[in-house]
C-alpha cells in the first residue's frame, strides 16, 4: 500500500518486520523482512502493487535482527542490491552469511529514487541500529527504534535502556511529521508527539522524571 508518494509499506506478517519500498523504477528496500518472507509473501505483495523484485538497487537495514535482515538472501537471488547496515551491525549480519555492500555511519547520505535519506546512528535496541531521515518530507524510518506507540526492546543482546534514551532524544530534535517503523502502525501525521510521548516512557523507565519542553 502506499502511504507517502514513491514508499510503498508492506506490513508485517508471521516473524518479519514491515518492509518500506522506496521508488518506481531504482528500488531502494528499507529492511527486508524476515527468513523466507520474501517468498511467503513480500515478493507477491510488491507485484501486485506492480512493483518487480527485480529492480531492488539497495537495501539498507535499519538493524541485523533476523526478522529485518532474514530475507535479504532471497533478494539477493533474484537481484544484486547493493546491501547498507550501520557498521556496528556488520558482525550480526555476516552471522547470518550476508555481506555488506556499503558500511554505514551516523550523518551518511543514502540516495534513493526521489529523495535524500539521512542515517542517525540510534543504539540502544542494537548497537547498530539506524533511523532514515528525510529531512524534506520530514518523514523518519525509524526500524525498532521507536515505533507509532512504544519504544524497541532493550533486553537483547547488545542493548541498553540508558544508551535508547540518549537514540530518542537525539531524534527529538528533528522535525518529524511521518513515522515509519519496523512494526505497527504507521504514523501519517505529527509524529513528533509519538516520540515525545514515547521518549518521556523511556525516561519513566529509568526511573527519571519528564524534562521540560518535549513536545
Ligand atoms: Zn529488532
Amino acid at each position: 500500500m502506499e502511504i507517502c508518494r514513491n514508499i510503498q509499506l508492506i506490513p508485517e506478517r508471521f516473524f518479519s518486520s514491515n518492509v518500506y519500498v522506496v521508488g518506481e523504477n531504482e528500488l531502494t528496500l528499507i529492511d527486508a523482512g524476515g527468513p523466507n518472507a520474501a517468498k511467503k509473501y513480500i515478493f507477491r505483495e510488491m507485484k501486485s502493487t506492480g512493483i518487480d523484485p527485480r529492480k531492488v538497487g539497495k537495501i539498507i537495514i535499519t538493524h541485523a535482527h533476523p526478522d529485518h535482515v532474514g530475507g535479504v538472501p532471497e533478494f539477493l537471488e533474484v537481484s544484486e542490491p547493493e546491501v547498507m547496515i550501520h557498521e556496528a551491525d556488520t558482525r550480526l549480519l555476516k552471522l547470518g552469511g550476508i555481506k555488506p555492500g556499503r558500511m554505514l555511519s551516523d550523518g551518511d547520505v543514502v540516495r534513493a529514487e526521489g529523495c535524500e535519506l539521512r542515517v542517525i546512528h540510534t543504539p540502544g535496541h542494537s548497537p547498530g541500529g539506524i533511523c532514515l531521515y528525510d529531512a524534506d518530507r520530514k518523514i523518519l524510518f525509524s526500524g525498532d527504534t521507536v515505533f507509532a506507540y512504544g519504544i524497541g526492546r532493550f533486553d537483547l543482546p547488545g542493548g541498553s535502556l540508558r544508551v535508547l534514551v540518549s537514540s530518542l532524544a537525539r531524534l527529538l530534535e528533528l522535525d518529524v511529521e511521518t513515522l515509519l517503523p519496523g512494526h505497527g502502525d504507521v504514523v501519517l501525521r505529527g509524529a513528533v508527539k509519538n516520540i515525545g510521548t514515547n521518549y518521556r516512557y523511556a525516561l519513566s523507565l529509568m526511573g527519571e522524571s519528564n524534562v521540560r519542553g518535549i513536545p
